[in-house]
């Protein structure tokens, strides 16, 4: 009898039909001869138009009060699961993520898993129960709620399914599996039937938000084989594992793009050590992530310092760069919030000759400004104009024949 963690995204279980759908998938799986845990997100946009509802009655709501009312959304979900599942004469049990025993750390609204402890879940599994875990969600020392960031629902399954020591964990979402690129914005995308660990990292990353970023990490760390697939069809899917065969390198597997970006310059900033440390110590220690960095070659020892964060961290981060600005000596700072990011992925194609060229002439065709540019080993990424992200990762995704299989 094998163990699987199967995850259902907001999309799949957005309704009472939705939810009895994914019911009898579950039940399907269970006359399989598995044993089932099952981690689900909120029905639809609920996390959305509860953070909607917290900033109606706050310009700035209590991070702890607002990680305990977005985990209620998959409290609902994992609730109305467990009951549909008994209406179809299943034994299903809901658990909260404190219930499950998912230990965080405690920072609030990106929280991350420090341990599980999955003795309840053994329990449960063992008087033959399908155990519904509400995705997104664990609790700090202090036995607090806290919420493990935007689509952190990924992290939950693949997190559990690392301390059962579970044979896969399935991603079931609304979307195949993972494409060459979003679907929703190029037509001729074609679905993977596989790709590495580090890949999907980059992918997902880098936008690519059929993955929670952590949730391939995680894979990666404990060798959990994911499968991302159809909640709403019986297709292959895409097996997420260690095993990419060499053929598959020296290739772009994708494009991936992302809108909530913003760029920040401090202009004029005297060219000395620990002028970079200044500014990006502070954005850490707030828990602000920096991206792309450049820093201009310095002409009589001025120079200027770049650098993209999450557009939904701007507030906070010029909150920041204003007073550290100031210490630092520079003479202005400016920011730009309607920037995005394309990316082209795919293993070793930074030390092959071309790929890079071939990017920049893609975009230069479509008349694109590349702002930024940043690179590792298996990623090359442009910031560019947000309006024309779009263009990009269809220009791209031409230029290098995504549409056809890769030989
Ligand atoms: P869920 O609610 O199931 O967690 P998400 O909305 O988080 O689903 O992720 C699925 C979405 O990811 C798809 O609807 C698709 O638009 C988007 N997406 C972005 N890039 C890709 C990609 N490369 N392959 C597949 N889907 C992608
Ligand atoms: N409900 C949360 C969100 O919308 C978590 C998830 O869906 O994975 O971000
Ligand atoms: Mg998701």
């Amino acid at each position: 009898m094998s163990l699987i963690v199967q995850k259902y995204g907001g999309s799949s279980v957005a309704s009472a039909e939705k939810i009895m759908n994914v019911a009898r998938r579950i039940v399907q799986a269970r006359e399989q001869d598995n044993q089932v845990v099952v981690v689900v997100s909120a029905m639809g946009d609920t996390t959305d138009e509860l953070l909607e509802l917290a900033n109606k009655v706050s310009d700035s709501p209590s991070a702890r009060e607002l990680d305990v009312l977005l985990s209620t959304g998959e409290v609902v979900s994992s609730t109305l699961l467990a009951m549909g599942l008994k209406s179809l004469g299943a034994s299903a049990i809901s658990l909260t993520g404190a219930q499950a025993g998912i230990r965080t750390d405690n920072s609030y609204s990106r929280a991350r898993i420090m341990n599980i402890d999955p003795k309840r879940l053994r329990k449960e599994i063992k008087k033959g129960n399908i155990v519904i875990v509400a995705g997104f969600q664990g609790i700090n020392e202090e036995m607090d709620t806290t919420t493990l960031g935007r689509g952190g629902s990924d992290t939950t399954a693949v997190a559990l399914a690392a301390s059962l020591k579970a044979d896969r964990c399935e991603i079931c979402t609304d979307v195949e599996g993972v494409f060459t690129a979003d679907p929703r914005i190029v037509s001729q995308a074609r679905k993977l039937d596989e790709a590495g660990y580090e890949e999907m990292l980059e992918m997902s990353t880098y936008g690519a938000k059929v993955m929670h970023p952590r949730a391939v990490e995680l894979g990666q760390l404990f060798s959990i084989p994911i499968l991302v697939t159809s909640s709403f069809s019986n297709t292959s899917g895409t097996l997420i594992h260690g095993g990419i065969t060499v053929e598959g390198r020296n290739k772009v597997t994708g494009i991936a793009h992302d809108l909530n970006v913003a760029k920040i310059t401090v202009v004029g900033v005297p060219d000395k050590p620990g002028i970079a440390a200044t500014i990006f110590e502070k954005l850490a220690t707030a828990g602000i992530s920096v991206d792309t960095i450049v820093q201009n070659a310095s002409i009589e020892n001025i120079t200027d310092l770049t650098f993209t964060i999450a557009k939904n961290d701007l507030g906070p981060a010029m909150q920041i760069v204003k007073p550290a600005a100031l210490e630092i000596g520079a003479r202005d700072y400016v920011s730009d919030s309607d920037v995005g990011k394309v990316s082209i992925i795919g293993t070793g194609i930074q030390n092959t000759p071309g790929f890079a060229a071939k990017m920049f002439t893609a975009l230069s065709r479509e008349g694109i400004n590349i702002m930024l540019i940043s690179t590792s080993e298996i990623r090359i990424t442009c910031i560019i104009k947000e309006e024309k992200v779009k263009d990009a990762v269809r220009a791209l995704h031409r230029a290098f024949e995504l549409e056809q299989a890769q030989k």
